[in-house]
């Protein structure tokens, strides 16, 4: 257990990264995140790009879902964002949790989660992976294949499955290609080897694609798995549960509403008997809109393009930082108000690597007004699937986080056995600027006897 400690502390270094950059959430009395911000650049002492995370509209998003969606038990992806006050959020908000390694579960467990409260939902892992959750005391996993089924039969023989499914949409990241079986023959087949095997199958999981804009994914893969459920049901076998993943879009505020309606029709439809537990595993939805990007500009160099002006933006954050595709990225502004002179002009940001393919949004014009290298983007909708992509690629930092949260909310949390007192910083200097990452001078002469081969002249 040390050792894996150890390893998590030097290697993985997530959650331990997160405990060491946060020096605490901020408890605002008057001022809202964006003025945290504002005084932040304004100030002039804030020279890195940085995240603020506003606790509170992570806290909306979790109570908007629940009274949206009574029936349906939140499964926090925290793939999507790991950070340590999501998390302890999540915990805090009575959530569940979709892991898909044993280092989730771990940092889970580290913070004292209930294995029992925990979905190993990865349908391919191998055989120390399935130890490692089933000696955490992980019960749930998916599965998706006959060999799944053989190593689980070998090194899990009595966790609970829930057989994955695939049930295509239009999203942004398409699961289906990866992971599912076909919903019925295929699932059909399984369900019965599984049962050969003397497995317990307990339910029917599917997963949309992630950033899913079709409007009936859901509701297919509710029908298909109530087909499934009448199969087992034959077989004299009772599944219950039915997992309907993620895919919730995050930046469409009344899209969720739109959705939860048709998957709450098709809930009393198929599977009116309340006794059948119904879980999701949102992500995006539930950590995307509450962190917003303040991003400095290293450089600007203009160049035509196709007898067309296009400014030449480099940022200092990038596709090796957080920066990724998003759904929300025609959000992107600079931060100076524009002028009514001022007009749009074609962009294209660059991140801060020597790397040409450190291209932000390559087949996605942004227009943005003339920029400098004193100012700032503000990119909003930042909060998942972005720093956990983020690399160390040639040594560039990760931006901080400024994490900040209303009294209101702190009133809550701050009596929960999750968060301690000194998580809040309870009377703060918004103008103090977040912690540099530019490494420390090493001013001594090095004297070793290993030769420089080339001195510049
Ligand atoms: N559940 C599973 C099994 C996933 O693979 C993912 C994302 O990849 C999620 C949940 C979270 O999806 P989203 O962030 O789109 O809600």
């Amino acid at each position: 257990h040390k050792v894996l400690h150890n390893y998590y502390m030097t290697m993985n270094g997530k959650l331990q990264n997160g405990f060491a950059m946060h020096s605490g959430a901020f408890v605002l009395k008057t001022h809202s995140p964006a003025d945290v911000a504002h005084t932040l650049i304004d100030s002039g002492r804030q020279k890195e790009p940085f995240y603020v995370f506003d606790m509170d509209e992570a806290h909306r998003r979790i109570q908007h879902f629940k009274s949206q969606m009574p029936r349906v038990q939140i499964f926090y992806a925290m793939k999507a964002n790991d950070s340590e006050y999501m998390l302890k959020l999540a915990i805090t908000s009575g959530l569940g949790f979709d892991c898909a390694s044993p280092g989730e579960i771990y940092n889970l467990r580290q913070l004292n989660v209930n294995a029992k409260s925990i979905i190993y939902a990865m349908p391919s892992k191998t055989a120390e992976q399935m130890i490692y959750a089933r000696d955490s005391g992980v019960l749930h996993t998916t599965f998706d294949s006959s060999y799944e089924l053989k190593k689980i039969k070998q090194y899990w023989p009595d966790a609970r499955l829930l057989v994955r499914i695939r049930v295509e949409g239009k999203s942004v990241y398409n699961l289906g290609d990866k992971f599912g079986c076909g919903h019925d023959t295929e699932a059909i087949k399984l369900l019965d080897e599984a049962a050969a095997l003397s497995l317990k199958v307990v339910g029917v999981a599917f997963h949309v694609g992630s950033g899913c804009s079709s409007i009936d994914s859901h509701e297919n893969g509710l029908r298909y798995a109530k087909a499934l459920f009448e199969h087992e049901a034959r077989a004299g076998r009772q599944m219950k549960i039915v997992d309907i993943g993620g895919g919730f879009l995050s930046d469409k505020t009344d899209r969720i509403d739109q959705v939860a309606n048709i998957i709450n029709k098709a809930l009393e439809e198929y599977f009116p008997d309340k006794s059948v537990q119904v879980i999701a595993e949102p992500g995006r939805y539930i950590c995307d809109s509450s962190y917003t990007l303040y991003c400095s500009i290293n450089n600007v160099r203009q160049v035509i393009k196709d007898k067309e002006v296009v400014n030449m933006i480099y940022l200092n954050d990038g596709l090796y930082g957080t920066l990724r595709y998003n759904e929300s990225w025609h959000k992107v502004k600079r931060y100076r108000v524009s002028t009514d002179e001022e007009s749009l002009e074609k962009a294209i940001l660059w991140g801060p690597s020597c790397d040409s393919t450190d291209r932000i949004m390559e087949n996605f014009t942004i227009l943005l007004p003339q920029c400098t290298p004193s100012d700032w983007l503000v990119l909003p909708i930042q909060g998942a699937y972005s720093f956990g992509f983020a690399t160390n690629f040639s040594c560039l930092p990760t931006p901080r986080t400024r994490i900040v949260i209303s009294t209101e909310l702190w009133y809550k949390l701050k009596e929960s056995k999750v968060f301690k007192a000194s998580d809040f910083v309870v009377n703060p200097d918004i103008n103090e600027p977040l912690p540099t990452t530019i490494p420390k001078v090493i001013t001594e002469n090095i004297t070793t006897d290993v030769k420089s081969p080339f001195l510049l002249a």
